[in-house]
């Protein structure tokens, strides 16, 4: 798989300590963990824009498990990982953003088999193990940020790694809410730069991502304008690929910024 060998370039170059790069200011996020909390901001590309990254499940809910070489493949963990790598690269790029589900001992993690735990909790609040009351929780978040906040673009992004039947490979697909012309708009972005990415890395793949509405609670129930991403099937083999390489989920949070950035320069 080509994917495999062009993606340690992007960390390396990524990863360059900040002596070889030209002088730039930083900003800290102690979520990203010891290695990855400081951060240089390249850019002012999403400057006035506003985020609100939530990843699925966590705390008591794992969300959907996969099996690989043996050991399971928590979907929260992969959720939150890839929202942090996202959060990292839009932060990077002088935007505001808030992380909503959060893990105080998880940073970005590097390995493969990501351990879980049932730490997460949203905005520091213990996360209820009932559906509703817990999508309602990360919920009134987002709209409770999205009232103060003064920025023009606002944008909540939900990611989750669901598994669907065994076997059958998912690609990417992107959901907004119904009758959203600006979720479809960023949804399409998305899609659009991840359908040039597969032709580029991974021309003999094919991409068979979509973008639809759909009448999710979180998308229904959120201010902001929002998209929902479904990152895979936890439970297929190749799409496994997808998650457990780290330089995957980093090209993954990489496309997603590009996508948004395409849609920020559309206008508010
Ligand atoms: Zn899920």
């Amino acid at each position: 798989m080509r994917i495999l060998i062009l993606f340690p370039l992007f960390l390396f170059l990524a990863n360059m300590p900040l002596s070889a790069q030209k002088k730039n200011r930083t900003g800290k996020e102690p979520l990203f963990g010891k290695e990855y909390a400081t951060y240089q901001i390249v850019s002012n590309e999403l400057s006035g824009a506003c985020f609100y990254l939530v990843s699925g499940h966590g705390g008591p809910d794992p969300g959907a498990i996969g099996i690989y070489q043996g050991r399971q493949l928590h979907e929260d963990e992969y959720a939150y990982d890839i929202i942090l790598r996202l959060a990292r690269e839009l932060l990077m790029r002088g935007a505001k953003v808030h992380i909503i589900i959060q893990d105080k001992k998880d940073g970005i993690r590097d390995g493969n088999v990501l351990a879980s735990s049932k730490r997460e909790t949203c905005m520091g609040d213990p996360i209820p193990l009932n559906q509703v009351a817990r999508l309602k929780q990360r919920c009134d978040w987002v709209n409770k940020l999205y009232r103060k906040d003064k920025e023009s673009y606002k944008r909540a992004v939900f990611i989750h790694v669901d598994s669907r039947s065994k076997g059958q490979q998912t690609d990417v697909f992107f959901y907004n809410a119904p009758k959203s012309a600006k979720g479809k708009r960023l949804a399409d972005n998305l899609h659009y730069t991840f359908d040039k990415k597969y032709d580029k890395f991974q021309p003999n793949r094919g991409f068979h991502g979509t973008v639809s509405e759909r009448g999710l609670y979180v998308l229904r129930n959120t201010i902001p304008v929002a998209v929902f991403l479904e990152l895979g099937n936890i439970r297929n083999r190749r799409d496994q690929q997808r998650l457990v390489l780290s330089n995957n989920r980093q090209a993954l949070a990489k496309w997603m910024v590009e996508g948004i950035i395409r849609d920020y320069k559309q206008g508010k």
